[in-house]
Formats: structure tokens, C-alpha cells, sequence
């Protein structure tokens, strides 16, 4: 048994997460790691550093495959297709690739080319995930996007027309001024491309950004409801479905990547500001690290060696709420045998707070099934405030 109590046995899936951190601009609602480019893209450069990074990555994850690469951003699509494929090369140059192996890039309407698409898939980008946000142009606007709903358009033909069936189109709803009618209008027009999956999520006003500093008027809380279920009643005619709180696909489309965290896997990441979480069976530990944010500091760090901002090994309590945080987002529920799986706990971690939340009707349970109620889904802050560490 390890310093955090833990007895792992067996290995999770491995992924992959590389974070291209340059955008065009800065989104006014955006709380990611994302950084507005200034001069030149150090493309090259930063292709480099990936490869450093994960170079010092590989003695953690020896002959360990990999079940899904992401490219997330930022704008992954500022980079070229033959830079994705020297990316890509030299991850298959140093590591196993599962067959069929789901590799999605994230492209922003505003800077994609039809010769990118292509290159990306001859790269062997086989899902793309398109940050569409809305199709109205006065929506976009208030967004600070840098796209118009025309090019986004052009952007889902442009994808097509080069080959990719599999695609994810993004999503926003309860945007400024936005009535229920024009959030199902832009859910109507991402269906007309039978998109194989739509992230629709709700705009929030995160810490940190200029909108929590100045907030756009926003629908009220009643109207962002009926925006919901209408537009879901429209995904659903579709036939996709919600398999995750923002998430809906055709069937086996979900997205493999995102899944992976949800039911606590392993992932590498590189890049600046990205976030990895592995499993180490010799030292009985599960650890995660964060790179370092600065897209400078981060291509330093192939001088310097310092890749990490932090990194730790979160607590057997952590390690609970970190679990169910993640894995209570899904709509099919939660496999407890997966808990004792992924955790290295004993299920004895869970009597109290499953004790709780089946006392609070939040959930059912049947053998290792853990079911949420329709009343868990409509609290589901709360059924997951329950694993928070007392
Ligand atoms: S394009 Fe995406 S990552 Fe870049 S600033 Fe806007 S929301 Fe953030």
C-alpha cells in the first residue's frame, strides 16, 4: 500500500492531451489557458517542445498504448497541417498507438482552409471539434469570436468536403440577450450538417475573465431552462444522445477522449498549461502534474528542464470527490467495481456519502450499478458536494 493508501491493481486507458495555447484573441468569457498571438506563431518551435516534454514524459508510461490524442487549445487549427504531422509523427515514433486510435483536433471557424482540413486528416486527425458557439452573427459579436455565423458555415463544408464524417460541432446557449427561439434556431442549423456529436453547453461567467468583470445582460434563470429542454427535445428528434451533462452524440460516436477523464483514466499531457494525471503501480500512486502556463516559460523549459508548475499526489479523500466529480457527469451513471478499479480504495470510502445521497433520493443503486434519479440530475452539484472531502 502506497503514502496515499491506495492498492492499484491493473492499468487504466492512457490518452493523450496536447494544449496548443494561441488564439487570434482573447474571448471575453474565456477562462482557459489560451493567450493572444502576438508576432509570429512559434510553430516549429513549440512542435519541438512538445516532443522534449514528452521525451522526459515516456519512463512513466512504458509500454503503455494509447487509446486517444486531443488537441485542444486555444486554437489548435492556427497550426498547419504538417506541423500536426510532425506532432504526430514522433508520438509514433516513441509510443504504441491503439488501432483505431480517435485523435480529434479543435479548429475555430476563424482560421481554418480547406487545404488544412485535409492535411490534418492525411496527418491522421480522424475527429475534428469545431467552436462554432452559434450561428447568429450578433451572438458571435458579443462573444468576441472572431467568426461570423457564414463561416462557420463554410467551415462544416470545408470539413466534409475533406473527408471528415466523424465531428463535433460546439455549441453555447443562454447567451446576451438570447431568446429560446434563436437558441433552438442554432441547434437547428448544427443538426441540418448531422454533426456524429454537439457539445451544448451553458455560457457562465467564470472568476478571471472580462465578462465576470463587466457581465452582458443574460436571460434569467427560468428562460435558460425552457432554452434547455426545448433544445434538447430537438437533439434528441435527431437521434443523439445526451450521454454526459453537456454532451450528445450518435450512437458510438461519443467522444472517447472525453470519456477517458470522465471515468478516471490516465492521461499524459504537454504543452503549456496542460494537466495530466497518471497512474504509477511501482510506487503504488496516482499523480498530477501541470505544465507550466506561460507558452514562454513552457519553450524555456527545453533549456531549463522545468516543465511542472505543480505537480502532486492528491489524498485518498481527494481522490473520492475527484472520482465521483467526474464520473456522476455521465447520464448512464457510475460503476462502483470502476471506483475500486481506477482509485486503488476500498469501497468502505463510499458507505457514508452513498448512505447519504440514496437517503436523499439523488441516487439508486443495484450491485455495482450506481443510478442517478431524475431528482440527482436536476441537484447534481449537490449529489456531488457530497464526496467533498469533510
Ligand atoms: S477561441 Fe476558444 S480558447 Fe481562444 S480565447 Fe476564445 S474561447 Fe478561449
Amino acid at each position: 500500500m502506497s503514502a496515499q493508501g491506495l492498492t492499484l491493481q491493473g492499468m487504466p486507458p492512457l490518452a493523450l492531451y496536447v494544449h496548443l495555447p494561441w488564439c487570434v484573441r482573447k474571448c471575453p468569457y474565456c477562462d482557459f489557458n489560451s493567450h493572444p498571438l502576438h508576432g509570429e506563431l512559434p510553430a516549429e518551435a513549440y512542435v519541438d517542445a512538445l516532443l522534449a516534454d514528452l521525451d522526459q514524459q515516456l519512463p512513466l508510461v512504458w509500454g503503455r498504448v494509447l487509446h486517444s490524442i486531443f488537441f485542444g487549445g486555444g486554437t489548435p487549427s492556427l497550426f498547419s497541417g504538417a506541423q500536426i504531422e510532425r506532432f504526430l509523427d514522433g508520438v509514433r515514433a516513441r509510443m504504441s498507438l491503439a488501432p483505431a486510435a480517435e485523435i480529434t483536433l479543435e479548429a475555430n471557424p476563424g482560421t481554418v482552409e480547406h487545404d488544412h482540413f485535409a492535411a490534418y486528416r492525411a496527418a491522421g486527425v480522424n475527429r475534428v471539434s469545431l467552436g462554432v458557439q452559434s450561428f447568429a452573427d450578433a451572438a458571435l459579436q458579443q462573444l468576441g469570436r472572431i467568426h461570423g455565423g457564414q463561416e462557420a458555415i463554410t467551415a462544416i463544408d470545408r470539413l466534409r468536403q475533406a473527408g471528415f464524417d466523424n465531428f463535433n460541432i460546439d455549441l453555447m446557449y443562454g447567451l446576451p440577450q438570447q431568446d429560446v427561439a434563436a437558441a433552438v434556431d442554432d441547434v437547428q442549423r448544427a443538426l441540418a450538417f448531422a454533426p456524429t456529436h454537439v457539445s451544448h453547453y451553458q455560457l457562465t461567467l467564470e472568476p478571471n475573465t472580462l465578462f465576470a468583470h463587466r457581465p452582458p445582460p443574460l436571460p434569467d434563470e427560468d428562460i435558460i431552462a425552457s432554452m434547455q429542454e426545448a433544445c434538447a427535445d430537438h437533439l434528441q428528434a435527431a437521434g443523439l444522445r445526451q450521454y454526459e451533462v453537456s454532451a450528445w452524440s450518435q450512437p458510438q460516436h461519443e467522444c472517447r477522449h472525453n470519456l477517458n477523464y470522465w471515468r478516471f483514466g490516465d492521461y499524459l499531457a504537454v504543452g503549456a498549461g496542460a494537466h495530466g494525471k497518471l497512474t504509477l503501480p511501482a510506487e503504488q500512486a496516482i499523480v498530477r502534474y501541470v505544465r507550466q502556463p506561460s507558452p514562454k516559460r513552457y519553450l524555456q523549459a527545453m533549456q531549463s528542464g522545468e516543465w511542472d508548475q505543480s505537480r502532486s499526489c492528491p489524498d485518498a479523500r481527494t481522490l473520492v470527490f475527484e472520482f465521483f466529480l467526474n464520473a456522476l457527469r455521465l447520464r448512464d451513471g457510475v460503476d462502483l467495481a470502476l471506483f475500486q478499479q481506477r482509485t486503488g480504495l476500498a469501497m468502505n470510502w463510499l458507505q457514508q456519502p452513498l448512505d447519504e445521497a440514496q437517503q436523499r433520493g439523488l441516487v439508486w443503486i443495484d450491485g455495482d450499478d450506481l443510478h442517478i434519479t431524475d431528482l440527482g440530475w436536476r441537484f447534481l452539484n449537490d449529489l456531488q458536494a457530497i464526496f467533498l472531502p469533510a
